[in-house]
């Protein structure tokens, strides 16, 4: 079974708004198991819809599509499912009560315009809006070829569409899986090393045709080895991933740092509160990143941990320098960090320069009680990214080495 997702609207083949839904919809069909092989993008008018719907109706078994369900003359995707069914458009006596109902909620006249809505494709079913006036469209087509498809039609506004997935398109869709089965997906984060390089560190798990699936994306100089399992239930999936996330842990060492949504800075702030630590920044031309990436981790842990709260655990405070303070070594910063603030740990990062061949460097270094350890780094990329990948290189270095580099001191918990 496989899907094309489509979304119709000017708004989006004009480029003022970025087609989000599709991204939604394709990271839904796909933890069903129904890989998604088409997007396509459709003008609101009658003859681009019609045409988009032909061909993936043709060529798809699910089509999933957003927009254009709207009361207004533009909206144009039952008019458009009827002419690709063949079919004629009927009023539906149930739908014109959900739509005059929402407006009699509201105290409100339902504009005529709004009869729209309750119009319908001779043997389609209707998928109810519970937050919105636009009900859904769900209809079997049969494609030129004999092709069979199921068509799903939602709403275009993001909130109204995955409600009505969740509510009838998903549970629908499992009905039609041959092979009914939970996927379950597990996230194992890594950060010291790139992409081909982790790769290389693996034992060929990274292959199209592996039960489960591993999956290597990266963003920031951040890897994830995404793990995909399909069986029976969610304690089969577990049992399915455990031994491959074991394989990868055993051979990615201390590159991996953390599950799911979990960043560099979060392993660095969970580590510091577990071990009572407090920590602190002093930067030169990273527009204070690493200290706002801290914060922003520290804040997530904060929550997690309310009794640590008004405690000086984790990151404490950061200070930014303009360029003129550039002469500083990495480690007179981190050891200014630390003295100002009275931390555990200073972690001090420099303005980038050129070197002689031309590359981008910076240093950062870490600071403690047992010493302090720097780093030349090589920027990679455009000057933001540059920057943003440096400030994560920097808090790995705090991570890496764990207790040693911190100074062995008794966990707090
Ligand atoms: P419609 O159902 O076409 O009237 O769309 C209603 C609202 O949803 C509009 O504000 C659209 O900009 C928004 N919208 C429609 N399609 C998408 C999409 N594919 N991604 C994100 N927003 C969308
Ligand atoms: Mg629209």
């Amino acid at each position: 079974m496989r899907a094309e997702v489509i979304a119709i609207g000017d708004e989006l083949t004009s480029g003022q708004r970025l087609d989000t839904n599709s991204r939604w919809l394709s990271t839904e069909l796909g933890l069903l198991g129904i890989p998604v092989v088409f997007h396509t993008t459709a003008a609101d008018t009658l003859e681009a819809g019609i045409e988009a719907f032909r061909i993936a109706t043709g060529r798809a078994d699910v089509v999933v599509a957003t927009g254009g369900l709207g009361p207004t003359a533009d909206d144009l995707t039952r008019d458009v499912l009827a002419a690709v069914g063949n079919t004629t458009l009927e009023l539906s006596a149930d739908a014109l009560v959900a739509v005059e109902a929402r407006f009699a909620k509201r105290s409100v006249a339902m504009p005529e315009s709004n009869r729209r809505q309750a119009l319908f494709p001779r043997g389609s079913r209707i998928i109810p809006n519970p937050d919105g006036t636009a009900p859904g469209i769900d209809m079997d087509v049969v494609a030129a070829a004999g092709h069979r498809s199921r068509v799903f039609a939602l709403p275009g506004v993001p909130s109204e569409m995955k409600t009505m997935w969740e509510a009838t398109v998903q549970p629908a869709l499992l009905r039609l899986r041959p092979d009914a089965a939970t996927i379950v997906h597990r996230r194992i984060k890594c950060f010291g090393a790139g992409e081909s390089a982790i790769e290389a560190l693996l034992p060929d798990l990274i292959r199209r045709d592996r039960e489960p699936l591993v999956g290597i994306t990266a963003h920031e100089a951040t890897i994830t080895l995404r793990i995909t399992a399909r069986a029976a239930d969610t304690a089969a999936c577990a049992a399915v991933i455990a031994p491959t996330e074991t394989v990868i842990r055993q051979c990615l060492g201390d590159l991996v740092y953390g599950v799911e949504d979990d960043e560099v800075e979060d392993a660095v702030i969970r580590l510091l509160h577990d071990r009572g630590l407090s920590l602190a920044t002093c930067e030169i031309g990273t527009t204070g990143r690493v200290a706002e990436l801290l914060a922003e981790a520290q804040r997530r842990e904060a929550a997690k941990r309310p009794t640590d709260a008004g405690s000086a655990r984790g990151f404490v405070g950061g200070l930014v320098l303009g360029d003129s303070a550039a002469p500083a070594t990495a480690a007179d910063l981190a050891a200014r960090a630390r003295g100002e603030f009275g931390t555990a740990v200073g972690v001090g990062i420099t303005a980038p320069r050129t070197n002689a061949e031309g590359r981008m460097l910076l240093d950062f270094a870490v600071v403690t009680a047992g010493g302090a350890e720097s780093v030349e780094h090589v920027c990679g990329g455009g000057a933001a990214l540059a920057r943003s990948r440096a400030a994560k290189a920097a808090i790995d270095l705090v991570r890496r080495g764990g207790t040693a580099r911190l100074g062995g001191e008794a966990a707090s918990r």
